[in-house]
């Protein structure tokens, strides 16, 4: 028998239920990915980062005696025609929760069904797989607090073992990988990251997680999101430490309300009061970290050097466009999506819409205070200093308030008025 297993945003062997399943209804299994060109997600940092993903899978499977076999073209069609070509029987996937992944999975069950091949679904993106815990009058929960108690209380599942050897059937044409240049995405290097950050800075995670300039978080996103990471596996080997196992709660919580309402990414989750602003000047300024506020440049500045930005500083940036320059929420989560390398439609959107006022938060009308937060989690202003160059010369926490000695040369003035 055998199996052509489709790999999405799960490209890893440790703790893989897709693999362990077309391993167990299989003697020969076809590990597959296909590369969709031309979608909205292949941006190039996160292309960069995922082919660095498939090289380091495919010399997982070669060393276990399988292969990573790599198409091109529209992932549907592309699994049927190698299914058929190998008189598979069976055909995994992941179930996920964006409409593209949705789509994606009604379009293979019904190509299947027409082509008598069974399709087999697992649950890997989340810790706990979303719908799997639903509040008594509704689908999915609303509000993080409730969730993440129920969440709490769910037995996770044990994690799979690594397969020792995959077999391949014999006489694929295994396709050319797409260029990488070191972007450092895959499972070895992100089990690197797992196991140092689970030696060391989760332990300060508490303390530190907001210490802008300390950049104490773990770094994990992208690894996460491309599934070179098991959920499950960080989320038990975090154990106690609960700071952390509370923000892999929070990723599981938008991923449940994206499956739930999958308009997300483009629709107001709920409405909100003040009226939006088109103001295509502030928002250019705002994308090249123009603003004048240095706080929020300084995280800009981030994400354009580095395709990353601070948890905290994309929360500033953030309310800074929805609540002071009452743009509205999806231009910059659009911008955000360009260049994050972790860039994630649930969780972009859910966040965005979170700060923005028409989310989760139960406590729409908050606002950001910059120059308050940028004395709290900056207080040295070395964050600003190490993104904005024109401040560099500034010593201390005065580099937050340019216009209080005159301003610097090239560094524009704030936007909008400055509150104390
Ligand atoms: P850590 O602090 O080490 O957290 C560990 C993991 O928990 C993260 O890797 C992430 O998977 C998860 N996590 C942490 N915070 C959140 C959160 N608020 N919501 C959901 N999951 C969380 N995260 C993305 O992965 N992709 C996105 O596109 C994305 N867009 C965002 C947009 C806005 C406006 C905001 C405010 C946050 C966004 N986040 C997004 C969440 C968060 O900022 C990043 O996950 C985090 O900064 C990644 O760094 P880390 O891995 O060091 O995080």
């Amino acid at each position: 028998r055998t199996a052509v297993l489709l790999f999405t945003r799960d490209l890893r062997l440790h703790d893989n239920p897709g693999l362990d399943l077309a391993r167990r209804s299989a003697e020969r299994v076809v590990p597959l990915f296909v590369l969709h060109e031309g979608l909205r997600f292949a941006v190039p940092n996160r292309t960069r980062f995922l082919s660095d993903c498939l090289a380091d899978l495919r010399d997982g499977l070669r060393r276990r005696g399988g292969d990573l076999v790599i198409r091109r073209g529209d992932p549907v069609e592309e699994t049927i025609r190698l299914a058929r070509d190998q008189h598979a029987q069976t055909v995994v996937v992941a179930r996920d929760v964006s409409r593209y992944a949705k789509r994606r999975e009604e379009r293979l069950a019904a190509a299947c069904a027409e082509h008598r091949i069974s399709l087999r679904t697992v649950d890997s993106v989340g810790v706990v797989p979303p719908g799997a815990v639903h509040p008594a009058n509704g689908d999915h929960y609303k509000v993080f607090t409730p969730y993440w108690r129920a969440w709490s209380d769910t037995q996770w599942r044990d994690c799979h073992t690594v397969p020792r050897k995959i077999t391949l059937p014999d006489g694929i044409d295994a396709g050319s990988l797409p260029a990488g240049d070191g972007a450092g995405g895959g499972e070895t290097m992100a089990r690197r990251r797992m196991s140092r950050w689970l030696a060391g800075g989760i332990a300060d995670y508490p303390n530190r997680h907001d210490d802008l300039p300390g950049d104490a978080t773990s770094r994990l996103s992208a690894d996460l999101h491309f599934g070179c990471l098991s959920p499950v596996e960080l989320a038990t080997k975090a154990g106690a430490h609960e700071a952390y196992v509370r923000q892999l709660c929070w990723r599981d919580f938008h991923l449940q309300v994206t499956a739930a309402f999958p308009d997300l990414p483009t629709r107001d989750y709920r409405p909100r009061r003040q009226d939006w602003v088109d103001d295509p000047d502030a928002l250019a300024a705002w994308r090249a970290g123009q603003t004048g506020y240095p706080i929020i440049d300084a995280g800009l500045r981030q994400l354009l050097a580095e395709g990353f930005m601070h948890n905290r500083a994309r929360m500033l940036v953030a309310s800074f466009l929805t609540k002071q320059l009452n743009v509205h929420w999806t231009a910059g989560a659009n911008h955000f999506f360009d260049l994050l390398v972790d860039g994630d439609i649930a969780n972009n959107a859910g966040n965005w819409q979170w700060i923005a006022g028409t989310g989760n938060d139960t406590r729409p009308n908050r606002q950001f205070n910059p120059l308050r937060q940028a004395y709290r989690f900056d207080p040295d202003g070395d964050y600003v200093r190490r993104y904005v160059p024109e401040l560099a010369s500034v010593p201390g926490a005065a580099v937050h308030e340019p216009w209080k000695f005159g301003g610097s040369p090239g560094y524009p003035s704030p936007l909008v008025a400055p509150r104390a």
